[in-house]
């Protein structure tokens, strides 16, 4: 007698469709920039040589034309305000409503700025690469007091304006681990019944 075989389960070989209901994956979140503080040395150097190579160039062409050893503060300043003219960030007017908003829940016609902090961290390669090429560090225009104020006013301005804050962050606290101290449990109140 042949028992009835067990239905063979039929080799149910679903072909992998990829359905569409599973492409939720792609939305990626919004990156972004992350500017990491710990930049590699090489990308430094790059940016300070561009960075050179920006101001040597505004040198050749300024009116009257000028040489890097004539170079003053005031000149260093002259240059950081013609780069505001490139910059992306909205720096509000006293005037504004949104003057001290971080975020402004409109447009206005404030002007786009540059950043304090890309300002004196351009200073700061300028500086360097000034030495660098031979520039006596007593002379170094990026060093002039005038530029170290006038990075001073902006930052203040700018943290009012844009409602936010510079605080420097030089000492960075380090995680204390502390480790709990072994309590002697107190011993236990004999309360003598009585
Ligand atoms: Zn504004």
């Amino acid at each position: 007698m042949d028992l009835a075989s067990p239905s063979t389960n039929p080799t149910y070989s679903s072909p992998a469709i990829t359905s569409p209901a599973t492409a939720t994956t792609a939305t990626t979140a919004l990156v972004a920039a992350t500017t990491s503080p710990s930049s590699t040395p090489s990308r430094y150097e790059n940016q300070k040589r561009r960075d050179w190579n920006t101001f040597c160039q505004y040198l050749r062409n300024h009116r009257p034309p000028l040489s890097l050893p004539m170079c003053s503060g005031a000149h260093v300043l002259e240059f950081l305000r013609y780069l505001d003219q490139f910059g992306k960030t909205k720096v509000h007017n006293q005037t504004c409503p949104f003057f001290g908003l971080p975020n402004p829940p409109a447009p206005c016609p404030c002007p786009l700025r540059q950043a304090w902090g890309s300002l004196d961290a351009l200073i700061g390669r300028l500086r360097a690469a000034y030495e660098e090429h031979g520039g006596r560090p007593e002379g170094n225009p990026f060093g002039a007091k005038a530029v170290r104020i006038y990075l001073r006013e902006v930052r203040d301005f700018q943290a009012k304006a844009r409602g936010v804050s510079y605080e420097k962050k030089r000492k960075r606290p380090k995680p204390r681990v502390t480790a709990a101290p072994p309590q002697p449990a107190p011993p236990p109140a004999e309360s003598s019944a009585g």
